[in-house]
């Protein structure tokens, strides 16, 4: 992660009070006792752990019959407790906030809240995610709220607001009839939730845009409106042709960037693979041409499945039939995909759904469709991880690594439901949250 302004130059610009910035201590030493460690990576727990962490890395982490204590160090019991890597959610929203539909839904948030109002409401999504565990956090667009996730970001590494490590992609892309808001009078020029481009001309151009203005990652929405035809067919609307994606994933990667394609089927996934992107968002309906691809191209998978269960319209109307047929592909395309050996990168879509309601509840719909629960923790720890290419810094408890840890009260292997209950966050060294002190 960079600082995008240095925090002397920050304090500076922004006049904060000295109180606002975070603590120094980059020396201070906390030692972590841990009754149950599941590291991110290993296959299974170890007992009695001994974790050191100083400053914002962990220095060691041994038995805890053998392990040194050093002197003057803060202890902080967590013997009883599971401790775990800072948990991963590579895809969220926290621009968006559940809208409900009766309230005028996604609409309403893009033409009647002033940006300040959606981004003190981003600033409580990021705290919520914090509060769960998930210290870090890619977010896929700010749904037309520009450039506010890199102020998000910020913001956080400044110390100024607590929040997750955040991964984010700006604006997103898609094309001309590729996003929402749609249904409008064609005389009035309504604003869009991504930037649309037609023509790699334009596509590369946005791409450049983008990351000049900080963007981590891209997002291309490959795939828009989606529907059930006359023979019982799920169908996506393509959105971006070939040329196109691969103007942005070649830019993308030229700056050492990556790419996230929302695709849901059909042509726009399959463009989505040849154009060179490196995640799936959604996959809901994966065939084996498109697994086939996805493993030997090594592109990851970050399957949202909870999300899709939420708000289904009514039965028997078109939009009703294709919700419950995005339910009835997406489980056994991700059971497909994980029997194939795809990369998976454990996401929620929060935002897409209130931040209110837990985000582990993706865990348990992992483990119904065919991943062990020690498998589905790495999805939202190592494996997550590395798909940020950040192996070895985050969604791991080892030396080196970044002090992100977080402890739930029984075994989550056990019970999955476990990850609902974290009680004890630390990021970047310093203890967020802890319930039982
Ligand atoms: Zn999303």
């Amino acid at each position: 992660m960079r600082l995008l302004i240095p925090r002397a130059v920050a304090c500076f610009l922004l006049a904060a009070p000295a109180a606002a910035l975070p603590a120094p201590g980059a020396d201070a030493v906390t030692v972590i006792r841990a009754g149950r460690l599941i590291d991110g990576k290993s296959p299974a727990p170890r007992r009695d752990q001994v974790i050191v962490v100083r400053g914002n890395r962990i220095e060691s982490v041994g038995d805890s019959n053998s392990a040194r204590i050093p002197e003057g160090a803060a202890v902080v019991d967590l013997s009883g407790a599971t401790v775990l890597p800072g948990l991963i959610d590579a895809h969220t929203h926290i621009f968006l906030q559940g809208e409900d539909p009766a309230e005028g839904g996604y609409d309403v948030q893009i033409l009647k809240y002033p940006l300040a109002f959606r981004a003190a409401r981003a600033v409580v999504a990021a705290r919520r995610a914090l509060e769960q565990g998930f210290t870090t956090i890619r977010d896929v667009e700010t749904e037309g709220a520009g450039y506010g996730d890199v102020g998000i970001k910020e913001a956080i590494e400044g110390g100024y607001i607590p929040g997750p490590r955040m991964f984010v992609v700006t604006r997103a892309i898609s094309t001309t009839g590729g996003y929402d808001l749609e249904g409008y009078a064609p005389e009035i020029d309504v604003p869009k939730g991504a930037q649309l481009i037609d023509g790699p001309i334009e596509a590369r151009k946005a791409a450049r845009q983008q990351l000049e203005h900080g963007a981590d990652w891209l997002k291309v929405y490959m795939t828009h409106r989606s529907w059930v035809d006359a023979q019982g067919n799920f169908v996506a609307q393509p959105t971006l042709t070939v040329e196109e994606l691969k103007a942005i994933v070649d830019e993308a990667h030229g700056w050492g960037k990556k790419v996230a394609c929302h695709a849901y089927a059909g042509i726009g996934l399959r463009r989505a693979l040849d154009g060179g992107c490196d995640s799936i968002e959604h996959g809901l309906d994966l065939d084996d041409a498109a697994i086939a691809q996805m493993v030997k191209q090594g592109t990851w998978l970050c399957p949202t499945m909870s999300v899709y269960y939420d708000h289904h319209a009514p039965e028997g109307t078109p939009a009703g039939q294709r919700d419950r047929k995005r339910v009835a592909l997406h489980g056994p395309s991700l059971r497909r995909a994980l029997k194939a050996g795809v990369k998976i990168a454990f996401g929620t879509d929060v935002g897409g759904f209130s931040w209110s309601d837990p985000m582990a509840r993706e865990f348990p719909r992992l483990i119904e469709f065919g991943m062990s629960p020690m498998a589905a923790i790495q999805s939202a720890t190592s494996g997550a991880a590395e798909m940020l290419g950040m192996s070895g810094r985050l969604g791991i408890v080892a030396p080196g690594a970044w002090a992100d840890i977080v402890a739930v009260p029984g075994d989550p292997v056990a019970d999955v439901k476990e990850l609902g209950r974290v009680f004890f966050v630390m990021k970047d060294g310093k203890v967020f949250r802890n319930e039982r002190r």
